[in-house]
């Protein structure tokens, strides 16, 4: 027996077979008999081989609440609820801090795995806790902020901790105050082409949402799963290591004196715009971004990804870390 399994990079892939938690027991017992599930949402930040040989496990729980707390307005999310619901829900209701973080496909129980992040805010600013089901024997665990390890784009559960816990709600402090963040050019020069001066949170969104759709290929009509590969991070003695052609780049100061490098602009310089491997492809507009032209496999995907890391490695001594999760599919070696 096997099932299809959807994902937004629109790759055809199997499992022996997919089954739906709607309620955290439903999850509890799924865990219980298939102990090596792949949980999944909506499978927006995974990259799959053609067939995944244990059972999928789709979170789809709902649920949105909210509660005063400490002048502060908590709210709680299940994982199953699509992210950018959750984002036009707070902003509807006058709670402000996820304004940069619209459209930003996924359902909210994948954001915390890769502390999703967009235009100068990451969910770890927002996030106050979150619940999640120990695979290993169903019990609920209650983890903060600090204790989901979060990093760029990263977390414990991602890294150290991965397959280890299934995401079943998270809990955000958001404000009733406005408190735009417009750090990016881009953001600011969309609300001055808006013919905005004093932008509220619902300006923002708007802006980034335009911003986005220009960008970025909409992954229902174009197999994506947004970025591809993580800005690198690196400190300020690597970065004077690097040859000439690198230090040139432009990078922007990251936490504890570490510099942010732009991986679109690697990957563009070091000549990769145009690649492709079988349907896989770099998007020409934001080449972070590959996409499914049709037919791809997950090791199109992966074979065009191991090339470009051996171009901007061979060019500007750096090495790109893939972005998504991959599953089914053996990592080609780079050296
Ligand atoms: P961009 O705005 O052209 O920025 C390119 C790079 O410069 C990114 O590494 C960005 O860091 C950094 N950067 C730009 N302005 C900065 C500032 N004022 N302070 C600090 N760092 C700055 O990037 P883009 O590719 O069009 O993406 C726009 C935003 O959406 C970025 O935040 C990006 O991370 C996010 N995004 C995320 C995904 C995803 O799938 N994870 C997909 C598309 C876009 P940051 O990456 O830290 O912002």
């Amino acid at each position: 027996m096997s099932a299809a399994v959807d994902n937004t990079l629109k790759v055809s892939a199997t499992a022996r077979d997919v089954v739906e938690a709607h309620t955290l027991s439903q999850l509890q017992a799924i865990l219980r008999a298939h102990p090596e599930a792949l949980v999944l949402g909506e499978g927006s930040n995974v990259v799959l081989g053609t067939h995944i040989p244990g059972v999928v496990c789709l979170i789809r729980n709902r649920g949105i609440t909210t509660e005063m707390r400490n002048g502060a307005v908590e709210v709680t999310a299940a994982a199953g609820e699509r992210w950018h619901a959750l984002v036009r829900y707070c902003l509807g209701r006058g709670l402000h801090g996820l304004e940069n973080l619209a459209l930003i496909p996924g359902l909210v129980g994948a954001a915390p795995l890769q502390n999703i992040g967009a235009y100068g805010v990451e969910l770890a600013q927002r996030l106050v806790s979150l619940r999640a089901v120990r695979v290993s024997d169903g019990a609920v665990c209650t983890f903060s902020a600090e204790e989901c390890g979060f990093g760029y784009r990263d977390s414990w559960f991602k890294s150290g901790g991965a397959g280890q816990f299934a995401v079943v709600e998270i809990t955000l402090r958001l404000s009733t105050q406005s408190a735009p963040v417009l750090d990016y050019p881009d953001v600011r020069n969309e609300l001055h082409a808006l013919g905005v001066s004093q932008p509220t949170p619902v300006d923002v969104a708007r802006a980034v949402i335009r911003i986005r759709r220009r960008k970025l290929p909409d992954p229902r009509r174009i197999g994506n799963v947004g970025s591809f590969f993580k800005n690198p991070v690196i400190s300020g003695v690597q970065r004077n290591a690097l040859p000439e052609a690198a230090r040139a780049l432009e990078a922007h100061r990251s936490n504890a004196g570490n510099w942010k490098l732009s991986a679109a602009q690697l990957i563009d310089r070091a000549g990769c715009k145009g690649e492709r491997c079988g349907g896989a492809a770099v998007w020409p507009r934001q080449p972070l971004v590959l996409v499914n032209l049709g037919g791809a496999t997950g090791q199109d995907f992966i074979t065009l990804a191991t090339r470009i890391r051996a171009r901007v490695r061979a060019r500007f001594g750096i090495q790109l870390e893939l972005e998504p999760r991959v599953y089914g599919i053996d990592p080609e070696p780079l050296d």
